[in-house]
């Protein structure tokens, strides 16, 4: 039994459309735990180093732009497996490739407004959420 971490992001396009309860939904569905969850405005700056490694992609400048659109919330899942569960659970970044039942599928308007982020490897995983959360703030089962 491992008790692995992930970062999450609930994106601006969901905020905005008050559908952070049904996305926490097919989270805890999912098996996945909620085990801290903080709802914050990231400014231009947090959001670009949040997302340094796109930092030359064509796509980071818009990308910096919807994320401080309007607030997100960060939060830490707990769960086994719970990087590559939850990439799962999110769905291929574009929409339009994402199963059936997603978070993805179910709700992002597009492949930038696409309503999640989740980490992508255990390393990331630990940056992540050193990047928003204290120790102190996460309560581990
Ligand atoms: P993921 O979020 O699935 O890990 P990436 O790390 O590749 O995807 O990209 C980070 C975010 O950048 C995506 O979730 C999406 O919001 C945005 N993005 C990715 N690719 C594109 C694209 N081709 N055009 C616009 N935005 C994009
Ligand atoms: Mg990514």
């Amino acid at each position: 039994m491992s008790k692995e971490l992930t970062l999450s992001i609930i994106k601006p396009d969901a905020t905005s459309r008050n559908i952070t309860g049904q996305v926490n939904s097919i989270i805890e569905k999912s098996g996945l735990k909620i085990i801290a969850q903080k709802r914050i405005k990231l400014s231009k700056e947090t959001a670009g180093k949040f997302y340094e490694v796109h930092r030359e992609r064509p796509f980071f400048q818009d990308l910096v732009s919807f994320m401080v659109s309007g607030p997100v919330i960060v939060q830490v899942l707990q769960g086994e497996n719970a990087v590559a569960l939850y990439r799962k659970v999110m769905g291929a970044t574009n929409p339009q490739e994402a199963e059936v039942g997603t978070i993805r599928k179910e709700f992002a308007l597009s492949i930038e407004a696409n309503s999640v982020h989740g980490s992508d490897s255990i390393e990331n995983a630990k940056k992540e959420i050193s990047f928003f959360f204290s120790e102190t703030e996460i309560l581990e089962d």
